[in-house]
C-alpha cells in the first residue's frame, strides 16, 4: 500500500531491526468536535425496499446529520420516487433533506417547475446536477434544457433562496477535456450559486487530499466534501467504479480476494477500509464527511461512531 513498504525477503528480525516503522494515526481529541456528516440515499423501487430505507433512515437519524440526500435516477428517471422520498422526510422525520436533481431529459420549464415543487414542499437544499444519460447512451444537452450543472444552479438561483451542492471529481470527471477544464468547471458551478462540493467517491486518500491542494491553488474556498463509499460488496464496486471513474487500488482486490461468496468477512473487511480511510482524512483535518449509504445503514452508523458522532437521545434500536 505504501511506498515504504517492509521488504519481505530478509527475516523477521532483521526486518524488525532495519525496517521502517509505521507510527499509529493519532487518536482523537475527546475535546475535538464530531465531524459534520450527511448521508445519502437512493429513492425505493419497491416495498421491500423502501421498508428496508425507512430502517435505514430512522437508524441514522440519531447521528443528527447535517443533511440527507436523495438521490435522482440516471436519466431522470425516477422523479416522482425522489419527490415522494423528500416530502416524506419532511413530513416523517426533524431531518433536513436535499433533493438531487438532474439536467438529464427535460426543458428547463419541467426542471424549474420540479424545484419549485420542492420549495413549496419545504425543501430548501438541492443537489445539483448534470446528470447521467440512461445507461448504454451518450450525454446530450436536452432541446430546451440546462446543459451542464453550471446551467441549472444559474437556474435554480433565480426560482428561490435554496442551498445548493455541487459535485467534484478528485480523479476528474471521465468525459472533461482536462483536469484543469474540470476544475474550471467546478470553479463555475461555485461561482454560479452552489455553496459545496460533494466528491465523487475515491478508495486512494492521497487522490482527495491532493484534489484540495489543487483546488486551493485554482481559489476554491468553499468545502469539497469527501464523498464516502464502504464497501462490503467488493465485486459490485468495482463494477460501478469502472462506470463512474473511481479507481480502485489493486490493494482493495488483494483484500478482498476470495470473499465473493462471504458477505460476513467482505462486510468487515470493508469496515476496517472505510475506518482507515476516514480516520486517516480526519487526521489530516478533514471534518466533514458524506456518505453514501447505498440504504444500508451499519457501516456507515460504525464509522460515523469511531469519527466521534454519538447518537442523540441515546442508543437507537440496531
Ligand atoms: C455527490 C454526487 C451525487 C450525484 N448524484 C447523482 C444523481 O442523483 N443522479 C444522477 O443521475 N447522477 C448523479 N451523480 C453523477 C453525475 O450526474 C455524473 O457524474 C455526471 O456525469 C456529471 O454531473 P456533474 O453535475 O458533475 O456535471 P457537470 O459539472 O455539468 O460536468 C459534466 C462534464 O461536462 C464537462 N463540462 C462542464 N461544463 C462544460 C462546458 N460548458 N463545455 C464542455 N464541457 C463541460 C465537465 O468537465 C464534466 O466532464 C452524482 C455525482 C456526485 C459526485
Amino acid at each position: 500500500m505504501s511506498q515504504d513498504r517492509a521488504p519481505t525477503d530478509v527475516p523477521t528480525l532483521q526486518r524488525w531491526l532495519t525496517g521502517p516503522r509505521f507510527r499509529s494515526l493519532p487518536a482523537r481529541d475527546a475535546e475535538q468536535p464530531p465531524p459534520k456528516l450527511s448521508f445519502e440515499f437512493f429513492p425505493p423501487r419497491t416495498e421491500a425496499l423502501e421498508q428496508q430505507l425507512w430502517a435505514c433512515i430512522q437508524r441514522l437519524a440519531p447521528m443528527m446529520p447535517r443533511f440527507v440526500s436523495v438521490t435522482y435516477g440516471a436519466g431522470g428517471t425516477t422523479q416522482a420516487r425522489t419527490h415522494a422520498t423528500v416530502a416524506r422526510i419532511v413530513t416523517d422525520t426533524d431531518l433536513t433533506p436535499a433533493a438531487h436533481l438532474t439536467c438529464v431529459g427535460a426543458t428547463r420549464q419541467e426542471v424549474d417547475d420540479v424545484a419549485r415543487q420542492y420549495w413549496a414542499a419545504g425543501v430548501r437544499h438541492i443537489v445539483a446536477l448534470r446528470g447521467d444519460p440512461p445507461p448504454g447512451t451518450t450525454y446530450a444537452p436536452h432541446p430546451g434544457g440546462y446543459a451542464f450543472a453550471a446551467d441549472l444552479i444559474a437556474g435554480l438561483r433565480k426560482i428561490a433562496d435554496f442551498e445548493i451542492s455541487a459535485a467534484a471529481y478528485p480523479e476528474t470527471h471521465p468525459t472533461a477535456r482536462s483536469a484543469e477544464d474540470d476544475l474550471d468547471n467546478l470553479k463555475r458551478k461555485l461561482d454560479a450559486g452552489a455553496t459545496r462540493a460533494i466528491t465523487q467517491y475515491f478508495f486512494d486518500t492521497d487522490t482527495y487530499l491532493r484534489f484540495l491542494d489543487r483546488c486551493l491553488a485554482a481559489g476554491i474556498t468553499a468545502p469539497i466534501v469527501p464523498g464516502i463509499m464502504p464497501v462490503s460488496n467488493y465485486a459490485q464496486a468495482a463494477r460501478f467504479s469502472a462506470m463512474c471513474g473511481a479507481s480502485v487500488p489493486a490493494w482493495m482486490g488483494h483484500i478482498f480476494e476470495g470473499t465473493d461468496d462471504d458477505p460476513e468477512t467482505r462486510r468487515m473487511i470493508g469496515m476496517v477500509v472505510a475506518a482507515e480511510q476516514v480516520r486517516l482524512l480526519q487526521a489530516n483535518g478533514v471534518d466533514e464527511f458524506h456518505f453514501y449509504t447505498l440504504n444500508r445503514p451499519d457501516l456507515t452508523y460504525a464509522i460515523a461512531h469511531l469519527l466521534g458522532v454519538r447518537p442523540v437521545g441515546g442508543q437507537p434500536a440496531a
